[in-house]
């Protein structure tokens, strides 16, 4: 209507993205246009890339480049702790307080009874799964202290209690209705080490 079509279709781009409003977009999608060529190549490869060279990792579910990931190849780390997160951003977040030397396994999500999300919506299978061998000792619950987050644990927790695993959830030094991935590394380190069995 008001802009030719290109760059129309480019702030629409943008208005999909999570926390863009539409003058956000147009904003962004002027600020393309200004850039030089080669760096507007880059960028657009970089968004072709991120879908094209990812996948889920096949035995932790998180997203990586090589299968199985570089934490699941990693041998150094204590393979009888699995930390439970709902996103990758999460691993990351806990990796950064530089805690914690088990495994991991990604969700890739929470159940959310409000938005439709089941246990069959995120990678539960895959984790009961790794609990079937015998090498797993604790499972330590760290999603995120919210509802959803609560209610993915406590869901967790009752699962796994046939498996006879020690099952602890993370200590709620973390702001209540807050995101993991927005914790500091001191908070997220004392959420970790005052964990707390889960009966
Ligand atoms: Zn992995």
């Amino acid at each position: 209507m008001y802009y030719p079509e290109p760059i129309a279709k480019l702030i629409d781009a943008f208005s999909r993205l999570p926390g863009i409003g539409p003058k956000t977009a147009a904003r962004l999608a002027f600020h393309v246009l200004r850039m030089k060529e080669d760096d507007v190549i880059d960028f657009a490869k970089a968004l072709v890339s991120v879908k094209r060279n990812l996948h889920y990792c096949s035995v932790c579910c998180n997203i990586t480049d090589i299968d199985p990931c570089r934490v699941c190849q990693d041998r150094t780390r204590d393979a009888s702790v699995i930390c439970v997160v709902q996103e990758s951003r999460d691993l990351v977040a806990m990796e950064r307080t530089k805690e914690f030397q088990g495994q991991y396994h990604v969700l890739q999500g929470a159940i959310s009874p409000m938005e439709g999300i089941g246990p069959d919506d995120i990678r539960i299978a895959e984790l009961l799964k790794r609990l079937g061998d015998e090498t797993v000792q604790e499972m330590i619950l760290a999603t995120n202290p919210n509802i959803e987050g609560e209610a993915t644990a406590m869901y967790l927790s009752r699962l796994v209690k046939p498996f006879g695993i020690k099952v602890t959830r993370i200590a709620h030094g973390l702001p209540v209705g807050g995101d993991l991935e927005y914790a500091d590394e001191v908070t997220l380190s004392r959420a970790l080490e005052g964990r707390r069995e889960l009966s």
